[in-house]
C-alpha cells in the first residue's frame, strides 16, 4: 500500500518518538496499518530521522532523555537541584543558630569551656613538674 501524504505529515511530526509512536498514530489516526520496520524504511526513504528525543520544558532543547524526577533536561535539572539545595541548606544554617542558642546548648557549651580550660591547666602544671625533674 502507498504511503500518503497524509501519512508522511505523521511521521514527520512524531518521528522524535520512535517508529513505535508513528505506527500506532497512523493506524488510530488514518485507519492503516503499518509495521515498525514498514516505518522505518520509509522513513529512510523519505530521510526522516526517527532518533527519539525529548524536549526540556525547561529550555526547550532536545535531548535523549529527560530525567524522570524533574522531567528536565540535565542542565535544567542540575540548575533546579542545585537551587533545591541552597535553599536547603539555608535551612540548615537557620536550625544550626536556633539550636545555638538554646539556654541547653549554651550551659553544655559554657562547661565544655570550662572543661577544657582545667584540662589544659593540669597538663601544663604537669608539664612543669616534669620538667624539673
Ligand atoms: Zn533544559
Amino acid at each position: 500500500m502507498r504511503w500518503t501524504e497524509e501519512q508522511d505529515e505523521i511521521m514527520r511530526e512524531l518521528a522524535s518518538r520512535g517508529a513505535k509512536a508513528v505506527a500506532k498514530a497512523i493506524k488510530e489516526r488514518t485507519g492503516v496499518s503499518r509495521s515498525e520496520s514498514a516505518v522505518r524504511m520509509h522513513a529512510s526513504r523519505i530521510g526522516v530521522s526517527l532518533l527519539s528525543y525529548e524536549r526540556c520544558p525547561g529550555c526547550g532543547g532536545d535531548v535523549k532523555r529527560l530525567n524522570r524526577d524533574s522531567g528536565l533536561c540535565p542542565t535544567c535539572h542540575r540548575k533546579l537541584r542545585s537551587g533545591q539545595l541552597r535553599s536547603d541548606t539555608r535551612e540548615t544554617l537557620k536550625r544550626i543558630e536556633a539550636a545555638k542558642k538554646s539556654p541547653e546548648y549554651k550551659r553544655a557549651q559554657a562547661e565544655f569551656n570550662a572543661a577544657r580550660r582545667q584540662h589544659q591547666r593540669a597538663r601544663k602544671r604537669l608539664e612543669r613538674i616534669e620538667e624539673r625533674m
